[in-house]
């Protein structure tokens, strides 16, 4: 059968996936837990506490301040230690809480995490609710989407005005390399996924969905195949050609439907809403068993780790703890990426907390984190060969390293999705990427502010 899959550009990186049969393992909840209050696309949710409260875990403790914003709740129970300004891993500096657990906080919690959570709606209870209700329920849970985004999934499900949508497409083609957390997801919990998917349907309206995977994990593709077939005829699983950036929203569109999203436009205008696999499986945590999004599944991984494993971990645990459980930082690391390879970004601080968007750590070793040394341009054109937007790579680069902002938004860099397939395919090793990146920054800068100019 041929596979389906985008038209333009694309790359077939190494796929190292180390952990691609380990199963999910709980990660032991942290005694202090460090939480942003912008962990998603929008504004930064408000705090809700003051130093000194006291929070049970999953309680609410900053609340999402406008329409593209997110609640966010504690991870543990405990005590409000500080509230002041810290540093992600990426190296932004933004508001934070503190939360302490007491010796029997953390006891309490533990014991809690490790018997079956209660049910809270039943399945008929589930399929009673209403699409407003889900929507709500997701409000308030707090959930954004987990392949990395951290669009506020709320949002997604509420189109704008005379906007509908016909498909909801499921992202778990996982094409990242390296990152397998996906796939134990769907291993671990395809009914739960299922009825995760059922709700998103019926909150978005639509009557058909697509869970779309990756050809490299048959075993999923066959799991999630037989439970959508007893559950629900309007749900298909279809397997797509392994080619990266086989998840880019655009790409996984024009692949599943044969449609094309507008130059700039949002995905609803090719009728369709992309969530991804762990975000449906967020919705079911949600409204069978009431949890907020508290924790998420993240792949720890890298050559030389010594357990690289795909663990459970609670949002605001350091990241240095899950190093450690994952065997500890190698003797040689070069370089710790948040992500995979291809869209991940190095770490600058290993105390940083964890957050909503986090799906994997990659620890490489010295070898494999230098850069090959930079040679001129050749005009080889196997930058725009790669591109999966249509882009002319070295040509946008170019004009950003000369800090030629208008030329660049001309060439159409904001429509980059930093996939970095044109530096992946580079003989020469140029850093197209970095260039694009810092371009696409000060041109979507200066589209902002014209935007807030009043019209003359
Ligand atoms: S990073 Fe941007 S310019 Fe480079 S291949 Fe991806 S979409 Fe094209
Ligand atoms: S792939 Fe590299 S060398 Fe070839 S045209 Fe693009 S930037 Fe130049």
């Amino acid at each position: 059968m041929k596979l389906r899959t985008f038209t333009i550009g694309g790359i077939h990186p190494a796929e190292n996936k180390l952990t691609a049969s380990s199963p999910i393992i709980g990660m032991e909840l942290p005694r202090e837990a460090v939480i942003p209050f912008a962990q998603h696309i929008g504004a930064p949710a408000a705090c809700l506490l003051k130093k000194g409260d006291t929070v049970r875990r999953g309680d609410l403790i900053a609340s999402a301040s406008g329409f593209v914003s997110a609640n966010v709740h504690s991870p543990i129970s405990g005590t409000v230690a500080k509230i002041d300004k810290g540093t992600t891993a990426a190296g932004y500096r933004t508001d934070t809480i503190t939360i302490v657990a007491s010796d029997a906080d953390h006891e309490a919690d533990s014991a809690s995490v490790s018997i079956p959570a209660q049910i809270l709606r039943n399945e008929a209870q589930l399929e009673a609710l209403t699409p407003e209700e889900i929507v709500a329920i997701v409000h308030e849970a707090g959930i954004v989407g987990l392949g990395g985004a951290t669009f506020p999934t709320k949002v997604k499900l509420s189109p704008p005005p005379g906007m509908t949508a016909d498909i909801l497409i499921i992202n778990a083609v996982e094409c990242e390399p390296f990152l397998t957390n996906d796939h134990a997801l769907m291993l671990e919990a395809p009914t739960e996924i299922i009825s995760g998917v059922r709700m998103l349907m019926k909150a978005a309206k639509v009557d058909k969905a697509v869970i779309a995977i990756e050809a490299n994990k048959p075993d999923a593709i066959a799991l999630l195949t037989d439970v959508a077939a007893k559950i629900d005829g309007r749900i298909e699983v279809m397997p797509l050609k392994v080619k990266y950036p086989q998840g880019g929203e655009k790409q996984l569109i024009e692949a599943v439907t044969g449609r094309e999203v507008p130059s700039g436009a949002l995905p609803i205008a090719a009728g369709a809403i992309v969530q991804n696999v762990a975000t449906a499986y967020a919705v079911w945590r949600a409204a069978a068993l009431g949890e907020p999004l508290i924790d998420r599944v993240i792949t720890v991984t890298g050559p030389e780790l010594r357990k690289p494993g795909n663990y459970r971990v609670a949002l605001g645990t350091p990241l240095r703890m899950l190093i450690e459980m994952a065997g500890g930082i190698p003797e040689n690391t070069g370089k710790v990426i948040l992500g995979g390879p291809m869209m991940g970004k190095a770490i600058v601080k290993l105390d940083a907390p964890t957050m909503k968007g986090v799906s994997g750590l990659l620890i490489l070793p010295m070898e494999q984190a230098r850069r090959p040394k930079t040679e001129p341009c050749i005009r080889c054109g196997e930058c725009v060969t790669a591109c999966p937007m249509g882009l002319e790579p070295y040509l946008i680069a170019t004009l950003s390293r000369f800090s030629r902002w208008e030329d660049a938004e001309a060439e159409k860099i904001m429509n980059c999705i930093e996939c970095g397939s044109c530096s992946f395919a580079c003989p020469s090793s140029r850093p197209i990427l970095d260039f694009i990146r810092l371009g696409k920054s000060t041109v979507g800068a200066a589209i902002r502010a014209r935007a807030q100019q009043p019209n003359k």
